[in-house]
């Protein structure tokens, strides 16, 4: 197959390692700029003078590993993809719906996924009432896009969360989401990565001194994990649920049971594949490899 990687670094880990995985597998692999491939369909002003090229590199496949700052236009040209027939492993709507917090949280708990207890605020009259919904304080505020633990904070007190509001909706973000502060997880969570309905890795992360948040990305820690029943099933059914056949979903475990905290669209390969020694790359290029059977057997869309 030509396998297309929607990326805007060709020299990033993930990204390397799934154009490694693929060639290992006899696949002809580009890498594709994900903003370039959008300033040629358009979406995206040119520089005056510059001529409209309407062409996307021809592929069989593609692996959209789309940057949070650059959603709409990745999830654009992962449309016009599918729109050619391509085979992806994230379909452009299911990615466009995992990047909103507000919007992946609502679609979890209307098939009834256990998370954290949850309120949405649009001005500053409305925190009083999230703050009962939630339970009281200490609660964790969080903007709608945020990614890598950037716009989650936890506010111990009204003084605080009122602060955090105010600064938070002076920049545009709203609406805001207040939810339940899990104290008893002690900044850890996990990790599970899920591939075609398995779930095929899954780490433990546990937050830096001081922090309450386990990204790696803030100096977190990892330990590889063997997940319980419980857990796997969650992950697999908010994969499945938001579409995806290829993601990070990550898990707070509660005195209440494993809580979803969100699922990735594009999930971080270096952390995972060093911290649990699985090539994951080579799994999410099989499960394209399926993909593309799936669709010659059936070929109307
Ligand atoms: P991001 O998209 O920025 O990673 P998350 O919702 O995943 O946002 O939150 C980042 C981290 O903060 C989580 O991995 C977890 O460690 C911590 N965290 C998030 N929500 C809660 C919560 N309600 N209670 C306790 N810790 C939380
Ligand atoms: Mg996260």
């Amino acid at each position: 197959m030509r396998i297309g990687i929607l990326s805007r670094g060709p020299t990033l880990y993930s990204t390397g390692r799934l154009v490694e995985a693929g060639q290992r597998r006899g696949h002809r692999v580009l890498v594709i700029d994900t903003m370039q491939a959008a300033r040629s369909l358009g979406v995206v002003p040119r520089a005056s003078g510059r001529r409209f090229n309407q062409s996307l590199p021809r592929v069989d496949a593609i692996i959209p590993r789309i940057g949070a700052s650059i959603t709409r236009y990745g999830v654009a040209v992962v449309h016009k993809y599918e729109s050619r027939g391509v085979v992806t492993t994230a379909p452009s709507q299911a990615i466009a719906q995992s990047r909103d917090k507000l919007r992946s949280l609502q679609l979890m708990q209307s098939a009834e996924l256990p998370t954290p207890k949850t309120a949405i605020v649009s001005n500053l009259g409305e925190l009083a009432a999230a703050i009962d919904a939630v339970n009281g304080f200490p609660i964790v505020i969080k903007i709608l896009k945020g990614t890598q633990g950037k716009g989650v904070i936890l506010a111990p007190n009204l003084v605080t969360a009122r602060a955090v509001l105010s600064i938070f909706f002076r920049h545009g973000h709203k609406p805001i989401l207040v939810q339940e502060f899990i104290d008893e997880a002690d900044g850890r969570d996990l990790r599970l990565l899920i591939v075609g309905n398995r779930c095929i890795a899954a780490m433990q992360r546990t937050a830096p001194q001081g922090d309450f948040r386990a990204n790696l990305h803030r100096g977190a820690t990892s330990t590889r994990i063997r997940p319980d029943e419980a857990t796997e099933e969650l992950a697999l059914r908010a994969a499945a649920l938001h579409r995806l056949g290829v993601a990070g979903v990550d898990i707070i475990p509660s005195q209440r049971g494993p809580l979803l905290l969100e699922v990735n669209s594009s999930p971080g390969l270096e952390g995972i594949e060093n911290t649990t020694r699985t090539d994951i790359a080579t799994e999410v290029v099989r499960y394209l490899e399926e993909c593309a059977r799936e669709k010659q057997r059936r070929p109307t869309r």
